[in-house]
């Protein structure tokens, strides 16, 4: 006797080689095997109902085998007959040896393209099954893995089929009757195998509820755990007014985006309510939210509690302290910078002036979370950049205070199904609007024979007074030899192309003194050409720099792409970016390239990577600790990703602990299925 949860080696022709290829495939359990789904299936056909161009297989007897010598060499060909007629099939070069299996009278399975050879159908190359089981009318196509062959996958799942009766249910009945869902075996079942294309893709919809109606349930739990009793901050904010005031009175006739004002509204009238905050803010890059976030940390302070403010990376942490070391003493507001490069002696005095309080605003890193840090009364938390941090980084900042409100900033722009998965458990506010006057930036692909002509451009923007940005892909696997190309393109920069300008490294390597004194001479134009690593990629905010080339650019994914050239096009001027790469890069790549030369719009520019990714594999799910989804695609299955969620909080909403009989359901699969995230829905 074996059970679903046994692994798939107990199935008879499953020994350790197989088993380690479907391990590939993610398959370890025969529930695992259960749950994989088709990407299509081919339909049986008689041969006198074959369609010129169509994928189908045909069952028959080899009434006769002959070759046939052509100029490319051998032709063997074999003909079927069904009783319905006569199919040739040929096969280039086809081993002698393996000729044989071709016997007269001999029932074998063929599956390929019909073609048109003369007036006659036939299959050029077709799969042979020289054993065919089973009598199903559509023959499911699984996604392969190298060495594992079609049928060998559906041998497997063919000889799983009889455990179905095994499977749980996972979906509530009274859900499945109102969905119109079938039960879940019977899925399984339609799944692999079944009768007809409306049976396979109702049973593909029911197992893409499942997968993001647990999704969702999480989510939800998660939801409910975050939402406590909070803090109610004052309303309004004289200090957030005087701040503005100052702020528009240093640069003239700065004004917030209708965007900007609505969602400071929305953040506003959240913090107001007694229970606590958890609100993502997106906005594409230079969309203005550090502004947003600002005015809300001002309303908080006003209402006596102090402010956490942490970014991914030490000069993102000092960009921020710049800016507001300038304006929050003239408010009254005592701002502090705690990051690690911070000399022992002094992070002791902050420590201690955090936790009189003395310290109202605290900007930082990683460092905010060490174990020294105290607050007296953290009672709003600011995260940029968030998709950098963990859950886990999150949930320690929150016990550094008692229940603070979260405001998480992300330039990540996702669809708005993405949204209501990875960060399905927060609310969202969305900055759609660039501050005015910001053109498109002009995005080129080049390839490095165009190096001096590309220099040459960036020289005459440099005399007339921009400065550039020259990126380095740094990739965790090959660090040291990435910094080394980085470190050897600025040497010969600084003393070659560009020896007449100045020119600036900056990496994460070297020290917080030396990054910091760098990223002051760029900012202040003293530096013109700033060669960096993805240091550089979040949130930094020079707008005198118009110009970024990205060297290797075809190493960088999408959204890191769009990130990088985001510190680009941040005033009036017109920006340039130029993405490097060598002829030979993927078709993948080629992609990626074009799109981001065509589009400037994140959302357009994330969607089209979640289309280049594939389900699985989308952008975050599995950083945020949620169960990464096989079949479903929160993209293409909007409509399903709706329906599951609305069900999922509805029943979290009535029955928070699932013990309703109706859930236990739930409850079991949960447990079964996705005890593994248990420390996500602890988390924060
Ligand atoms: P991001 O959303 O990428 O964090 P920032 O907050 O860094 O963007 O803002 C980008 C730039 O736009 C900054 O130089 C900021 O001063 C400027 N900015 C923000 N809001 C406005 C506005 N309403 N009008 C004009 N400029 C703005
Ligand atoms: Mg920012």
């Amino acid at each position: 006797m074996i059970f679903p949860e046994m692994s798939i080696q107990y199935l008879k022709g499953i020994g350790p080689k197989r088993a380690a290829l479907l391990s590939r495939l993610g398959i370890q359990t025969v529930a695992d095997l259960l749950h994989f789904a088709p990407r299509k299936y081919i339909p049986r056909r008689f041969i006198k109902d074959l369609n010129c161009g169509e994928q189908a297989w045909v069952l028959g007897r080899v009434i006769d085998t002959s070759i046939r010598m052509t100029s490319k060499g051998q032709l063997f060909v074999v003909k079927l007959s069904d009783g319905t007629g006569s199919l040739t099939c040929t096969f280039f070069n086809y081993p002698i040896r393996a000729r044989k299996q071709f016997e007269w009278n001999k029932l074998i399975r063929v599956e390929g393209e019909a073609t048109l050879f003369g007036s006659e159908l036939q299959f050029v190359h077709p799969d042979v099954d020289f054993n065919p089981e089973g009598d199903e009318q559509l023959l499911p196509v699984y996604p392969l893995t190298e060495g594992l062959r079609q049928k060998d996958l559906r041998r497997a799942v063919r000889s799983a089929i009889p455990l179905i009766s095994e499977i749980d249910e996972s979906l509530p009945q009274y859900i499945l009757e109102k969905e119109g869902l079938h039960p879940k075996n019977v899925s399984i079942k339609n799944l692999h195998f079944p009768d007809n294309m409306e049976l396979a893709m109702h049973a593909k919809s029911r197992m893409r509820f499942e997968e993001l109606f647990y999704l969702e349930i999480l989510l939800a739990i998660r939801r409910q755990q975050l939402k406590r009793q909070g803090i109610a901050f004052q309303k309004g904010s004289k200090l957030a007014r005087k701040f503005f005031d100052l702020i528009s009175s240093n640069s003239k006739g700065f004004e917030l985006t209708n965007a900007q004002k609505r969602v400071l509204w929305e953040i506003f009238e959240d913090m107001e309510k007694p229970s606590t905050m958890n609100r993502l803010l997106q906005g594409d890059v230079g969309s203005g939210k550090t502004i947003v976030a600002i005015l809300c940390m001002l309303k908080a302070i006003e209402s006596g509690y102090q402010v956490a403010f942490m970014a991914p990376t030490e000069i993102l942490a000092e960009q921020h302290y710049l800016l507001l070391k300038e304006f929050m003493p003239k408010v009254g507001v005592n701002v502090r910078l705690l990051i690690g490069s911070v000399k022992a002696k002094d992070k002791q005095l902050i420590y201690k002036e955090i936790e009189q309080g003395d310290a109202q605003l605290v900007v930082g890193t990683h460092a905010l979370i060490e174990g020294g840090v105290k607050f007296k009364n953290l009672g709003f938390v600011v995260i940029d950049e968030q998709h950098k941090f963990g859950v886990m980084q999150r949930a320690r900042l929150r016990l550094k205070g008692v229940n603070p409100d979260f405001l998480v900033m992300t330039a990540t722009p996702i669809p708005r199904s993405l949204s209501l998965t990875i960060y399905g458990d927060l609310d969202i506010s969305v900055l759609d609007e660039l501050p005015p006057g910001r053109k498109n930036i002009i995005t080129e692909w080049k390839n490095e024979g165009k190096r001096e002509e590309i220099y040459r451009f960036v020289k005459n923007k440099l005399d007339e007074g921009r400065q550039c940005y020259i990126v380095y892909p740094l990739i965790e696997e090959s660090e040291k030899m990435d910094l080394k190309a980085a470190k050897e393109m600025y040497e010969s920069l600084k003393d070659g192309t560009f020896k007449d300008y100045k020119v600036g490294l900056l990496h994460g390597r070297m020290r917080g003194e030396e990054k910091e004194s760098i990223m002051r001479d760029f900012r202040s134009g003293n530096i013109q050409v700033l060669v960096a690593t993805t240091v550089i990629e979040v949130g930094l905010d020079v707008p005198n720099a118009t110009l970024c080339i990205i060297e290797h650019a075809d190493r960088f994914g999408l959204p890191q792409l769009h990130q990088i050239r985001g510190r680009i096009g941040r005033g009036s001027e017109q920006s340039y970016c130029i993405l490097l790469s060598s002829r030979k890069i993927s078709a993948l790549a080629k992609e990626r390239l074009k799109t981001l030369c065509e589009e400037n719009d994140g959302f357009k520019i994330a969607e089209k990577d979640l289309r280049l990714r594939g389900p699985g594999e989308f952008f975050g799910i599995k950083q945020h600790g949620l169960p990464e989804l096989k079949i479903a695609n929160p993209i293409t299955d909007i409509k399903i990703l709706s329906k599951a969620r609305n069900w999922a909080f509805k029943i979290i909403d009535r029955d928070k602990n699932l013990l309703k009989p109706e859930h236990a359901v739930i409850r079991k699969t949960i447990i079964r299925e996705y005890r593994d995230k248990f420390k996500f829905l602890e988390a924060g």
